[in-house]
């Protein structure tokens, strides 16, 4: 993770957020609680879609806010020209799912090639 990671103490608040995010999805799931029929199984697959749910929901939400900060000309790797930035949807894998990105993308025509503004160095 990057310099700018989250403090303990903020993480730990994440976490609990979280924690009461599942009561209440066990709450939603089963208004009235789970029936003796309802399986351990049952419930952890409950929790699994959540989660996915949740990790694409975040990191879609983080790196379009990212991808937002960008200017809409970025300077070519190569030559330096400014050239328009637009944006690219990507599939990623990501720990505990899948995510889908708006990724920015640029093209410039001095140089005839496609590049990828990293909105990671933004945040140096
Ligand atoms: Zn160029």
């Amino acid at each position: 993770m990057s310099d700018r990671k989250l403090a303990d103490e903020k993480m730990k608040e994440i976490e609990q957020t979280a924690s009461v995010w599942g009561r209440l999805l066990a709450q939603e799931a089963f208004p009235d609680g789970p029936g003796l029929d309802v399986s351990l199984a049952d419930m952890e697959e409950i929790a699994a879609v959540a989660t996915k749910a949740i990790v694409r929901g975040a990191i879609g939400t983080m790196a379009e806010e990212q991808a937002q900060s960008l200017d809409r000309q970025q300077p070519c790797p190569v030559c330096g020209k400014l050239c328009d930035v637009s944006r690219k949807p990507r599939a990623v894998a990501v720990r505990g799912g899948s995510a889908e990105l708006s990724e920015p993308v640029a093209h410039c025509s001095k140089c005839r090639r496609a590049f990828f503004p990293s909105t990671q160095s933004t945040a140096d």
